[in-house]
């Protein structure tokens, strides 16, 4: 990348280069074995891991979520504890949320439109900014804690920490507090999160320009690798047609 401008850097043949930059997740090189050599170099927990530019690239907060979600797995787990069908379940449900991000928003960047702060886009989002509602395959409420300053949404029965995991974890599931109105005669945090009148975070228009965001970098970025991957196929046309001509 170029420090200057923020523009990658166009190589030889016209590979981007993103210096400290992590793969594209849905480039044609991001093969489960390469994520699997990724994720076993790295020790941290899942969430902030894949909000680590230098691990993926162009992954945001809501998708991250929601990815961890689709493959039942903790946000506090740690990369370390991951079981090869782990590995294989994070690295598809990665992959097909940012695809659906995309196909939902049409073919370009410029296709996008505000929904006028209907709160559309946040139907198709089955656990970020839904704290307190009933997880989608278990019915149990869905829980928020703050990891990074991130707010991180997720299910505790379907996204179970793994036994090595729960002492560290400990502190930051502390912040989980119930939302007492529900259960009055409960104490302490048995249920979820919520507290004060800005609890439940985000205002629908905000989710949505919060996605929009996501979806213009993830569109960018998916663009650029096509881009990139036209670019090599050329080139590699080219080379094996001069060697045919070459040949004859
Ligand atoms: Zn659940």
């Amino acid at each position: 990348m170029d420090a200057a401008t923020g523009e990658p850097v166009l190589e030889a043949g016209g590979a981007a280069v993103f210096a400290g930059t992590g793969p594209e997740p849905l480039g044609d090189a991001f093969t489960l074995r390469a994520f699997r050599g990724l994720v076993r170099a790295r020790r941290g927990r899942l969430k902030p891991l894949l909000l680590d530019q230098s691990f993926l690239a162009g992954v945001g907060n809501i998708y991250a979520d929601e990815a961890l979600w689709a493959a039942r797995l903790h946000p506090l787990r740690s990369a370390t504890t991951l079981r090869p069908a782990d590995e294989r379940h994070l690295y598809q449900e990665v992959r097909r949320i940012l695809s659906e991000a995309i196909e939902r928003r049409g073919s370009s960047i410029d296709d996008y439109t505000a929904p006028d702060g209907d709160g559309s886009m946040q139907e198709h989002l089955l656990v970020y900014q839904r704290a307190g509602e009933p997880c989608a395959r278990c019915r149990r409420p869905v829980r928020r804690i703050v990891v990074g300053g991130r707010a991180t949404h997720f299910c505790s029965w379907c996204q179970r920490l793994p036994a090595a995991d729960r002492k560290g974890a400990a502190p930051l599931l502390r912040g989980m507090t119930p939302r007492r109105s529900q259960t009055p005669n409960r104490r302490g945090g048995r249920w979820t999160e919520l507290d004060g009148p800005a609890a439940l975070g985000r205002t629908a228009p905000e989710v949505d320009a919060a996605l929009a965001r996501e979806h213009a970098r993830i569109r960018a970025r998916a663009d650029r690798t096509s881009r990139a991957a036209a670019t090599r196929r050329a080139a590699a046309r080219a080379a094996a047609s001069e060697q045919t001509a070459r040949g004859s």
